[in-house]
């Protein structure tokens, strides 16, 4: 969780600073922030895209880990997915379809569609509070 914060904090647009780690075997394999597509304008230096009072120029935290892994050729079946912030409904279904097996995060982010998701999908999830000391 504290990498996941550490990679939110490269994240190009100010609204939120998402970030997001993928792991297997404790072994991080892809980690993602909050940003525009690649050679994009960046929200930081242009301003926001603003779309039903949402900036849409950005590729979610969780889209940019799952396309990292597989740019690099990790599979992500059976991995577990740390996040700044709860997963929104879009990226709950590419988590799910991705064969992520555990979720943890840390706030929880504006709906919880996304997390019920999760719960009829048997994709394990866990709030982990200020304090994520605990160890699975
Ligand atoms: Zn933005
Ligand atoms: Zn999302």
């Amino acid at each position: 969780m504290e990498a996941a914060e550490l990679v939110a904090s490269r994240s190009t647009c100010d609204r939120l600073h998402v970030g997001a780690v993928i792991t297997k075997e404790k072994n991080i394999i892809a980690t993602g922030y909050n940003g525009s597509p690649s050679g994009m304008p960046h929200c930081d230096d242009v301003g926001h895209e603003m779309e039903g009072g949402h900036c849409v120029r950005t590729i979610h935290a969780e889209q940019n880990a799952l396309i990292q892994a597989a740019k690099h050729g990790h599979s992500t079946k059976g991995t577990s997915l740390y996040i700044t912030h709860s997963p929104c409904y879009t990226c709950a279904k590419l988590i799910i379809t991705a064969g992520i097996q555990n979720v943890y995060f840390k706030n929880l982010f504006r709906e919880s569609k996304g997390i019920d998701l999760l719960t009829t999908s048997n994709v394990y999830w866990e709030e982990l509070n200020s304090d994520w000391s605990h160890n699975e």
